[in-house]
């Protein structure tokens, strides 16, 4: 049937993270080895550069010169140790990360059909994968180490992403900015790269947090070592930085007031998360709700936001889903989807649609049918309790 037939495509939308998380920190491997090799085989050269420069037939500068010699042998042996090291450490799994996300992602390309026995199997790994990714955003991390645990599927989902995250964010709730500007400084091309200026933000809390204290003098350095080089993008906020020193923290003026707003750390950890998110190529909404916005959509009717025909087995009429759907627009395809609100069951060529001849009140043929052999043929409409005879049903057309 080619409804069955495997949207593979759609499916993929989804996966793009999932295969660019370990893409890049393959490329952060790459990155570092690179720096490493860099830094020593420049050292060697310049080394090889001198001697060759003083190079003179007298023993004491052949002995310095074996002397250098050795020295570059050394440094290039614990290049090679650093990077060995690397590879096994951290290059060599993530590569087997991104081998068995890729077989992953493949296996679905070799399914037709959704009747084909294995696509059940790969979409319960997909959710498996999804709930794990709920859990890690929503602070749930012994959940969802023991999903990804019992599911096997450790490899498949962002663990250690993530305990990178919350080791930051604990951090900030406990008013460091220090361990996410390192991580800023690790990440400071790819952030200038998307003009996110989370560090400005952050040296900006630091300098705040010495004027609460009193601490002038040393905030007016700092000023100068961290927020002055920001002057070309920032420079209003800087000036308003500067006045704040003539404030105290009780200050009711309303500028200086909002500076030394303790939610601002709350607003630093929103904006690091997605920050984060952003670098890493993570969606900033869980995939699990993108994927329900996407099936609620196919659902949603107008019909399940009014109390008279809300339908118990339709995920958008239930309160708790509905609250989801709130953001995704209506069905275009009114017609796949109506629903008889007696059986729940989806209508269509084997379960038609039948009206009631005056009230126009549409139910299934199976309801109808059913409840016509429990009253000797006589149907009755629940809503505006119109009584007829089954032969008197208009039959609906789907088209
Ligand atoms: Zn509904």
């Amino acid at each position: 049937m080619s409804a069955n037939k495997l949207n593979t495509e759609g499916i993929m939308l989804f996966e793009q993270p999932f295969a660019r998380v370990p893409y890049e920190n393959y490329r952060k491997v790459f990155r570092t080895s690179q720096k490493n090799i860099e830094k020593e085989l420049g050292a060697v050269q310049t080394a090889a550069s001198d001697i060759a420069k003083r190079a003179k037939p007298e023993s004491s500068d052949a002995e310095d010169a074996i002397k250098a010699v050795d020295g570059m042998i050394t440094r290039v042996e614990n290049l090679k140790r650093k990077l060995a090291d690397l590879q096994s450490s951290s290059g060599a799994p993530t590569l087997g990360v991104m081998r068995e996300r890729f077989q992953h992602l493949m296996s679905v390309e070799t399914m037709q059909t959704t009747n084909d026995p294995e696509f059940p199997r790969w979409a319960d790994t997909r959710l498996d994968r999804w709930l794990v990714d709920w859990s890690l955003r929503n602070g749930k991390e012994k959940t969802a180490k023991m999903i990804a645990d019992d599911r096997g599927v450790e490899r498949l989902v962002d663990i250690d992403l993530f305990s990178d995250i919350r080791r930051i964010e604990d951090a900030l709730k406990q008013r460091s900015c220090a361990e996410a500007l390192v991580w800023c400084s690790e990440n400071k091309s790819a952030l200038r790269k998307v003009k996110n200026t989370l560090e400005f933000d952050l040296r900006l809390q630091e300098y705040i947090e010495l004027a609460r204290a009193g601490k002038n003098i040393e905030a007016i350095a700092y000023s100068k070592r961290h927020l002055l080089p920001w002057q070309e993008t920032h420079l209003p906020q800087i000036r308003q930085a500067s006045a704040l020193l003539c404030f105290p923290s009780t200050t009711t003026c309303s500028p200086y007031k909002r500076l030394y707003d303790l939610s601002r750390w709350h607003s630093l950890i929103q904006s690091f998360r997605l920050a984060f998110y952003n670098l890493s190529t993570l969606p900033s909404e869980p995939l699990l709700h993108l994927a329900m916005y996407a099936g609620l959509a196919s659902l949603k009717l107008p019909a399940c936001y009014d109390p008279q025909t809300k339908n118990v087995d339709c995920p958008v009429c239930d309160p708790s889903l509905g609250k989801l759907a709130e953001e995704v627009p209506f069905s275009h395809h009114v017609n796949s989807t109506i629903v008889c609100r007696l059986t729940g069951r989806i209508m269509d060529e084997d379960n038609k649609p039948m009206a009631f001849p005056n009230s126009g009140q549409v139910y299934s043929r199976e309801a109808l049918e059913d409840m016509a052999t429990r009253n000797d043929g006589i149907v009755k409409d629940p809503q505006t309790g119109e009584t007829c005879e089954f032969s008197a049903l208009r039959r609906l057309f789907i088209s």
